[in-house]
Formats: C-alpha cells, sequence, structure tokens
C-alpha cells in the first residue's frame, strides 16, 4: 500500500450525514483528527439541478445548528412549514397536523439537501481538524480488532481506529467489510419535481394517498413546492412520457385541485424506491451510518432525520468514551447498534405497513382506513405524540 496516513476517526462519503459526523467529531472531540473520503468532486452550487428537498425536524435542524450551517442554510435554502395535511382517495379520511398541537413555531423544515450539503463540505474544508479528499476511488479495506483499520484508496492510505461507513446505500465500505443486507423493492417509483401553484400552499405539507401510492407535496418559498409522487412502475412510466402540460394537469387532478393550477418549475426526476437494512451496524472497526446502514420508503419523509440520529448517537458515544478514556470499541458499536438499529427498524416497518396498507383498495380496507384516521384525528393525545415523532423531538 501507498502512502499511510493516520487519523483519529476516517469517514468515508461526505453526503448529509457523513459531514455531519465528521464535523460533530471535531466538534466534540477538539484533539480528534478526522479525514473525509468522498467520490465524487467538490460540491458546487452552480451545476446543482438535483432538486431533492428534505423535510428535517427539530434533531436533524439542531445537528446542523452545531455544526454552524443552519444559519446560512436559513437564508438561503430552507422553508419552515406549520401544517401536515394528509388523506386517502379511497375514503373520507383526513388527518391534520399542526405546530399548535406541539407548542412549536414550525413542524420542521425543507431544506434544500444539495445546498445543505454544500454549506456542510464547506465547514468541513474550513475545520482544521478535518481533511477531506474528493474525487477518490477506494481499493481494499483492512479491517481487524488488534490493528487500526485502513482503507487504501488512489490518493494513499488512511487509517484510523474507526472507520464509519457513510457512504450511502450502495455503501461499497459495507459491502468490503463483508455487512450483508437485507433489500427490499417497493416497486415503485418515486418522481421528484419542484412545482408553482396558482392556490397559496399555506406552509403545509400535503400528502394524498392514491391507489397507486403516496403523493407527497411539500411547501417552500415563493409559494412553490416539492413534489414526490411515488407510484408503481407503469403508471410512473405514463407519467414520464407524459408532456410537462399533461402531467401538470394529472398533478393538479391528483391533488384534487387543493393547490389550483400547477406548472412545473425544474424537470422531473425519477427514483426506484427500495428498503434496504444491514443485518449488523458493526464489524471490528467499521461502523455504518444514514442510508450505508438502513433505507427507508420517503413517504414520510424520514430517511434523513434517521441518519442524522445515527450521527448524533455515534459521536455522543465515541465523545464519552474519550472523555472516560474508554478505549472498549467493541462495547460503544454494540451500544450504537442497539440504540440505532431498533429505531430505524421500527421506522422501517411502520413506513412498509403504512404504505402497503393504503394500497389497498378494496371497500373494507378503505373504510377501516378512513375510520383509523378520523379516530386519530379525534384524539388529542395521539395527534400529539404521532406530531411529536414528525417533528423529530424524540432524540433516541
Ligand atoms: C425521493 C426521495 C425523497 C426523500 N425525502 C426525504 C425527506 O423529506 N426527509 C428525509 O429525512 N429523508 C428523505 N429522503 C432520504 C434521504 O434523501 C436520505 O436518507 C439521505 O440523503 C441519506 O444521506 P447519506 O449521507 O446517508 O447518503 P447519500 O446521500 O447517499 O450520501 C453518500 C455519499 O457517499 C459518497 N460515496 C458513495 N460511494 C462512495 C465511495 N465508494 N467512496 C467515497 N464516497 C462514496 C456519495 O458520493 C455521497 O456523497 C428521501 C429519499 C428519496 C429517494
Amino acid at each position: 500500500m501507498s502512502k499511510q496516513n493516520n487519523y483519529d476517526l476516517v469517514v468515508v462519503g461526505a453526503g448529509l450525514i457523513g459531514a455531519s459526523v465528521a464535523l460533530l467529531a471535531a466538534y466534540k472531540m477538539p484533539k480528534c483528527r478526522v479525514a473525509l473520503i468522498e467520490r465524487s468532486p467538490r460540491l458546487s452550487l452552480q451545476q446543482h439541478n438535483n432538486q431533492r428537498v428534505v423535510a428535517l425536524g427539530q434533531l436533524a435542524t439542531g445537528v446542523l445548528d452545531t455544526v454552524g450551517v443552519f444559519k446560512d442554510l436559513q437564508q438561503n435554502a430552507c422553508f419552515p412549514y406549520q401544517r401536515m395535511f394528509i388523506w386517502d382517495q379511497h375514503s373520507r379520511g383526513e388527518l391534520e397536523f399542526s405546530s399548535n398541537d406541539v407548542d412549536l413555531p414550525q413542524l420542521g423544515h425543507m431544506i434544500d439537501s444539495v445546498h445543505c450539503n454544500y454549506l456542510l463540505q464547506r465547514a468541513l474544508e474550513a475545520h482544521p481538524q478535518i481533511d477531506v479528499v474528493f474525487d477518490t476511488r477506494i481499493g481494499e479495506l483492512e479491517n481487524s480488532e488488534n490493528t487500526l483499520a485502513t482503507v487504501s484508496t488512489n490518493k494513499g492510505c488512511y487509517s484510523a481506529p474507526l472507520i464509519v461507513a457513510a457512504d450511502g446505500g450502495q455503501s461499497s465500505i459495507r459491502r468490503l467489510a463483508k455487512i450483508s443486507t437485507n433489500q427490499h423493492s417497493y416497486e415503485q417509483i418515486g418522481i421528484v419535481a419542484k412545482i408553482a401553484c396558482s392556490l397559496p400552499h399555506q406552509n403545509t405539507a400535503w400528502q394524498r394517498f392514491l391507489k397507486d401510492g403516496p403523493l407527497g407535496v411539500l411547501p417552500l418559498a415563493n409559494n412553490q413546492c416539492s413534489i414526490v409522487w411515488s407510484c408503481k412502475q407503469p403508471y410512473a412510466q405514463r407519467l414520464n412520457v407524459m408532456s410537462d402540460k399533461e402531467f401538470c394537469l394529472e398533478l393538479a387532478e391528483a391533488l384534487e385541485h387543493r393547490l389550483g393550477e400547477v406548472s412545473l418549475v425544474n424537470p422531473r426526476q425519477s427514483f426506484p424506491l427500495n428498503s434496504n437494512n444491514s443485518a449488523r451496524y458493526f464489524n471490528q472497526r467499521i461502523v455504518l451510518v444514514g442510508d450505508a446502514a438502513h433505507s427507508i420508503h420517503p413517504l414520510a419523509g424520514q430517511g434523513a432525520n434517521l441518519g442524522f440520529k445515527d450521527a448524533q448517537c455515534l459521536v455522543e458515544l465515541l465523545s464519552q468514551a474519550n472523555e472516560a478514556q474508554d478505549d472498549n470499541l467493541t462495547k460503544l458499536l454494540a451500544r450504537y447498534e442497539y440504540v440505532r438499529r431498533s429505531d430505524n427498524q421500527v421506522t422501517d416497518r411502520a413506513m412498509t405497513l403504512l404504505n402497503s396498507a393504503f394500497l389497498q383498495n378494496n371497500p373494507v380496507w378503505s373504510a377501516l382506513r378512513g375510520l383509523g384516521m378520523s379516530w386519530v384525528s379525534g384524539s388529542k393525545a395521539l395527534k400529539t405524540l404521532l406530531t411529536q415523532q414528525a417533528v423529530g423531538s424524540d432524540p433516541r
């Protein structure tokens, strides 16, 4: 192996979650030297044509605040929302959640994920404890309990007592560390686009359960919205070959014209929707965070939120061990896996169940759904509990 660089922590992947792990570790542990290895070139806002908007709750925006990017984000690429409205095509069920239910100024923030990632990468490069290497190909991984873990790359070898895999759903580090994963395809495509609406969006996140899957409409500045339309493949193909005008008419109809006429601000993009659950979250000196550990259906906008929880939990445990001079890494990683895996799995199962329940279009299921939604709507305690979950105020 070529040139060897020793660090206290190596992170692979400078997406939202890997960047947050590196920055949190540097902020919490002033002596911790971190290397961050990223496959893609440094992000630039000029080439930015990814329209992914993520709805982030309190815990996630708290992490962004701790690492010093949230204020900048608030000025440029962030929109608070106060209300969530959910309704079903095949029943009369309706549900409304409001920030008033939990005494907060907002339920969460809609964040331009590329802009956020750009600010995080800028913060990484400015941090004296962090070395970032972009445009880097990883090769081999050495992983054993007795010596530092090492990842070789085309730019040298990077070693540390712990390597964090934050390299997304198709994680190479996970594969090299021989951690298996259960992949499940929802057999749905997510169509993402930015739209303008003729009626006010009322700072509301709209979600309609349609026969093919959920359609989410997330409010942005200037009465624009970001849509995530999850649908089965044949319908997605039909939507994708429609002209912009036909697509917008279909979309307005699917929303029962609650947002009036809609027009596309940016071209549509499509993603296959899969869930992915790693069998373990660590093996010896390799630990998984974010989509490398788990990815879920985007219907409740929880994927990145769970990743931020992973980042916060892992760094908290590392800094506690650092303060106590406890070098039992296996115990620490087992604790991390125990805490994060149960939370991530519960959310994954809930999303899978919700998606399947709303795909059942027979009259009995529709009636049950309608009853269930009315029941939740009528129970203040249950609504408050669900709103707290959606807001992300549960810091597990
Ligand atoms: C349609 C859709 C809508 C969504 N909406 C929401 C939402 O509203 N709210 C929410 O919380 N979540 C949402 N999500 C989920 C969210 O986008 C992801 O959970 C989140 O982006 C995962 O972040 P990550 O940093 O773990 O992984 P990624 O964003 O995949 O980042 C991985 C990084 O690792 C790098 N990388 C990959 N391989 C290598 C390698 N071999 N070497 C070095 N670097 C590598 C990549 O270039 C990238 O920078 C949505 C997802 C989809 C598909």
